[in-house]
């Protein structure tokens, strides 16, 4: 399968990975929107949250647990963050492999347009 995210699970292509455990994997974005901007994937390919089944609510919920303890980690968890899950193309999704971005280091403005 020709994804990008699926190539950085599998080694293929590097990148600045900041957690893993069994079920998913976070890694720097390479281009960021804020002091601080990770990624939070699956390794399981889903490609976007209509895609998502009931079988995989626990593996999302690890990837809102993973956003957690990064934010923790990372000493910006008080302040407070962001977290996103872009969708298709009102939602301003580029990668299709689902991915929930973890933003902060800064205050975030809303709405976000
Ligand atoms: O939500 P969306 O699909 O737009 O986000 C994709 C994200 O993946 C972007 O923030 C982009 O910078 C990031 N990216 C990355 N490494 C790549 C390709 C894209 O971190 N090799």
């Amino acid at each position: 399968m020709d994804c990008l995210f699926c190539k950085i699970v599998n080694q293929e292509i590097p990148a600045n990975i900041i957690y893993e455990d069994e079920h998913v994997l976070a890694f720097y974005d390479i281009n960021p929107q804020a002091p601080f901007h990770a990624l939070v994937i699956p390794k399981k390919h889903i490609s976007t949250l209509n895609d998502i089944s009931e079988a995989d609510h626990t593996l999302v919920g690890a990837m809102v647990g993973a956003a957690g303890k990064i934010a923790k980690e990372q000493g910006f968890a008080e302040d407070g963050y962001r977290t996103v899950f872009n969708c298709n193309t009102h939602g301003g999704q580029t990668v299709y492999h689902i991915h929930l971005h973890v933003l902060g280091g800064k205050a975030m403005g809303w709405p976000p347009y």
